[in-house]
């Protein structure tokens, strides 16, 4: 097996991995950087999402990473759930045949059950600076073996007011750790943090680095408060996309064209930070999956999105920042495909309009809304694309997933069960060795464990008769 990452002398684990998920050659920003990190230099890291810029630094994390150490040895800080939840899941992808153990440290999700996770060997954790800091005030966030420290998109962390927190964290860190951070642009506060807290950083800039550029087109129509949400359904019908991400500048709005979309018989959803954690969650998943074609969504949903084919991103209001402007409308035309992005401004809003044509170098005119007559003429097909069922994805992990069945054993921590009693069982079977067995996760009254390598089966079978820890258990597969 070999991909253009071979050059890094990553272990066959990663390089397996990496295969599968169908990165053949670095991006810019990984080729600077993998390097650098597997050098454990401190690095400074300036890009644009969509740059592969996760990947840059969670191969050599994964790398870096002494498996059998318990305590975890690399944090990675977000400034939203959803981007911690991107990050973890990358996490999982790459280092999914070295076992990597990756856990999430963000609100909306249970403490204690971060709490639980946190006592077991645990190498990575992915959180926000809020939870993280909970966690080491309340003791059940050990930071002494943390080799690694990421800050990522440190600027978003200023602008939601988390660069104290982000501080506090840094504090708590040994003196002598690898410090990696990662951001859009340098204001004096992010440039405090390099100055205090990273060791003779280096500095990469990507300019326009995408792993392959974003190809949008951009639109702008001219549009006022009162018409807006009929003006968004004759661009939907004329638009007719596939999948496709509406922003709205504040929840009550969101909630508005949800509804007004949702009447109207559009196959929609909604996301914004004002709902439950877990609603959120589910919404991308299914989202991602292609359950339904419209998300309306305030910026929680502008970072940290990572789906494939989002074809037409619709700006119901418009940003205020030119960078909102090109995380947004960065969700669309994605690894290498096509996309457009369609803005409405109003009145008010023209000097935004300005700015972003300025940051973007761009030279739109504002459009009038499209005659009633062009739409009637497509209202037919976009009827025809409304009623047709939706084809359900699989999600990034699948291809990884195909060789992997996870087991779940009816035995626990009350009953002593150990991941060395696991890997002992396990490997008395003909055929299994301890790099077939995955990630192990003992809870109270249940183990779950992922066998790699199409084994699955056989193990199954095997340990239908066999004891572990000295008793039968049941072992079912978890579907
Ligand atoms: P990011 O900039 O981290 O948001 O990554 C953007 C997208 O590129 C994600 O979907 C990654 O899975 C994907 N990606 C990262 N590295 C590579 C690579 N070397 N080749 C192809 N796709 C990649």
């Amino acid at each position: 097996m070999k991909n253009n990452f071979s050059q890094y002398n990553l272990s066959d684990d990663l390089i397996k991995a990496i295969d599968m998920l169908n990165y053949k050659e670095p991006s810019e920003v990984q080729k600077k950087v993998i390097p650098l990190i597997l050098n454990k230099k401190d690095v400074i890291v300036k890009s644009q999402t969509g740059s592969g810029k996760t990947a840059a630094f969670a191969i050599p994390l994964c790398e870096l990473i002494d498996w059998d150490q318990k305590d975890v040895q690399a944090l990675v800080l977000t400034p939203t759930r959803e981007l911690a939840k991107q990050v973890k899941e990358d996490i999982f992808n790459i280092g999914r045949f070295k076992r990597i153990k990756c856990v999430g440290m963000h609100g909306g999700e249970s403490f204690i059950r971060q709490e639980k996770e946190l006592k077991q060997k645990t190498h990575i954790a992915v959180g926000t600076p809020g939870r993280v800091l909970d966690h080491i005030d309340s003791g059940t966030f050990y930071t002494k073996n943390i080799k690694y420290l990421i800050i990522d998109e440190a600027d978003e962390m200023l602008s939601m007011g988390f660069i104290d927190e982000v501080k506090w964290i840094l504090q708590e860190m040994n003196k002598n750790i690898v410090t990696v951070l990662l951001s859009a642009t340098m204001e004096e506060k992010i440039n405090e943090i390099i100055k205090n807290y990273m060791h003779n950083p280096i500095k990469v800039e990507i300019e326009n680095g995408s792993i392959n550029k974003p190809k949008i087109d951009y639109e702008f129509y001219e549009s006022n408060e009162k018409e807006k949400h009929n003006l968004l359904q004759d661009i939907t019908i004329l638009e007719n996309p596939d999948s496709c991400i509406i922003f709205c500048n504040t929840q009550t709005c969101v909630d508005f064209v949800d509804e007004h979309l949702y009447d109207n018989g559009y196959s929609c959803n909604k996301i914004h930070g004002g709902m439950d954690q877990s609603d959120r969650t589910s919404i991308m998943n299914r989202f991602k999956k292609n359950e339904f074609r419209y998300l309306i969504a305030t910026d929680v949903a502008a970072r940290g999105i990572d789906v494939d084919d989002i074809s037409l991103v619709i700006n119901y209001d418009i940003p205020e920042k030119s960078e909102t402007f090109v995380h947004r409308t960065g969700r669309t035309a994605r690894n290498g495909k096509k996309g457009k992005a369609i803005s409405f401004v109003n009145k008010k809003d023209l000097d935004s309009f300005e700015m972003i044509k300025d940051f973007l170098e761009l030279d739109n005119l504002l459009l009038p809304a499209p005659k009633k007559e062009l739409v009637e003429l497509n209202k037919e097909k976009f009827d025809k694309k409304t009623n047709e069922k939706l084809e359900i994805k699989n999600d990034k992990g699948a291809n990884l997933s195909q060789d992997i069945l996870k087991i779940h054993i009816n035995a626990g921590k009350k009953t002593k069960m150990r991941a060395v009693d696991i890997v002992g069982t396990f490997c008395d079977i003909d055929g299994m060795t301890a790099k077939d067995i995955g990630i192990i996760n003992i809870l109270d009254i249940s183990t779950f464990v992922e066998i790699l390598n199409g084994k699955g089966e056989m193990v199954l079978e095997a340990l239908q008769n066999r004891n572990i820890k000295g008793r039968p258990r049941i072992v079912s597969r978890v579907d």
